[in-house]
């Protein structure tokens, strides 16, 4: 099998423009099956969407938009 992190098509990581509140480094979109969060490798933190939904970028939304659990 291939590792699931670079499987093809629907990547479950992305790099966001969004400023970490606390800390200003652009924060990263990780989603599982269940839920996707934002994750700052700075503060080691993680996120809701919703706390950063007045700020979402074209790389959240895009992501967003693949939030599915695939099962192919
Ligand atoms: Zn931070």
């Amino acid at each position: 099998m291939y590792s699931m992190s670079y499987g093809f098509g629907h990547a479950r990581t992305a790099q966001t423009t969004i400023p970490c509140r606390a800390c200003g480094t652009a924060l990263r979109v990780e989603r599982t099956c269940h839920e996707v969060f934002l994750r700052c490798a700075t503060c080691r933190t993680t996120h809701t969407v919703g706390e950063y939904v007045d700020q979402m970028d074209d790389a959240l939304e895009s992501f967003m938009e693949n939030v599915y659990c695939d099962r192919t």
